[in-house]
């Protein structure tokens, strides 16, 4: 990109000078339906720099913007899968992306399969049946699996598939899974890059042959970031780093807390050496374990129902990867790998002692 010409710019560096227009100290919103000579749709000038950014930040190609991270997981399916392909995905997806593939895309005649991805022998033979993609979450919403994204595409690539990961609860800054052999990567922008709790956007990244279909895809569906949106990104994820930074720092304070709490039955967060994923976490990911920690309540559903109810500071909402914190707390039905009385906690940027003194008098 014209705004930087060096190639061996550090990513904190990148990450502020993508974000803006050469000559300004911000990039100009193209409220417009045709800006540029784009039909808004198809992109236009504020769209398009969001998607170098974020293309450049992930290591990739091409960014195609979306209008939030569902718009990117669906608009990517259909864009490259057809009535009788096979899809093979991890058994624990967000909620959504998991009702995508049980609910809609066999409605398309596409064949979806949904296994556990750190078995790696149980993967080998359901590529085995002919698959056209794979899909996974390196770190997986909610349970906080940890999946071997290298390993991963070196067998789906044997079997011909390509492999798409939703990157969204660890962003660029910790992972970039397409220098791990993955070939297609998708973030919720709602989350850590957009950082603020303030817009919703989404984003695919590719290699141009595959971005193309989905920019085409995106044309067709019409799923696309509004300007203002892309802008309000670009802004965003100038402070990524200093932001997983901190809090990474927090969930590590945090997950220590939990794991000394007498109401707490376990704790599960990538930086505990307890975590099944820890080693792998450790050799895969750059600066440190994410924001995100997983913990059980005990007591049940009363339990959890009270937990929720006590929370002061942190806030019992959906969403993550906000300067608050949040704790959505699994309290009514059991599902993917975890039970009633988990909670799905974004750390936020707070000081560490006040989330936990929260955290602290609602479990009490
Ligand atoms: N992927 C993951 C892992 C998510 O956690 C979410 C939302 O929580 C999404 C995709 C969907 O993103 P959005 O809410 O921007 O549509």
């Amino acid at each position: 990109m014209e705004n930087t010409e060096h190639d061996d710019l550090a990513f904190d560096t990148e990450v502020i000078h993508l974000s803006k227009d050469v000559d300004s100290s911000s990039m100009a919103i193209h409220m417009a339906s045709t800006a540029a000579g784009f039909y808004t749709r198809g992109g236009n000038p504020t769209i398009r720099r969001l998607e170098e950014a974020l293309a450049r930040l992930d290591g990739g190609e091409v960014g195609v913007a979306c209008a939030c991270g569902m718009a990117a997981v669906t608009q990517t399916l259909l864009s490259l899968l057809a009535a009788g392909d096979r899809l093979v995905a991890h058994r624990c997806v967000y909620d959504w992306s998991d009702s995508f593939f049980r609910e809609e895309l066999p409605r398309f005649g596409v064949d979806v399969e949904q296994i556990d991805f750190r078995d790696l022998p149980g993967l080998e033979s359901a590529l085995s049946k002919k698959t056209k993609a794979v899909y996974f979450e390196p770190l997986s919403n909610p349970a906080l699996d940890m999946i071997d994204v290298r390993r991963v595409a070196e067998m789906a690539h044997e079997h011909g598939a390509i492999v798409v990961v939703d990157n969204t609860f660890l962003s660029p800054y910790l992972l970039r899974p397409l220098a791990f052999g993955a070939d297609i990567v998708i973030h919720s922008a709602t989350k850590y890059l957009c950082g603020h709790g303030d817009s919703l956007g989404g984003v695919v990244i590719a290699d141009a042959e595959n971005a193309g279909r989905i920019r085409h895809g995106r044309h067709i569906y019409g799923g696309v970031i509004s300007p203002f949106n892309a802008f309000m990104i670009l802004r965003g994820i100038q402070t990524l780093p200093i932001r997983m930074q901190r809090h990474c720092e927090n969930a590590m304070k945090v997950a220590i807390f939990l794991s000394n709490h007498p109401n707490v039955t376990s704790v599960t967060y990538p930086g505990l050496s307890s975590h099944s994923g820890h080693a792998l976490a450790e050799s895969i990911l750059s600066h440190g374990f994410g924001g995100m920690v997983g913990f059980q309540i005990a007591g049940g559903h009363e339990g959890a129902a009270r937990f929720r109810e006590r929370l002061r500071l942190c806030k019992p909402w959906v969403s993550l990867g906000d300067t608050g914190s949040l704790a959505y707390v699994r309290w009514e039905e059991e599902r993917k790998g975890v039970g009633i009385g988990y909670v799905r906690f974004s750390v936020g940027l707070e000081d560490a002692d006040d989330i936990i003194a929260d955290l602290d008098q609602a479990l009490s």
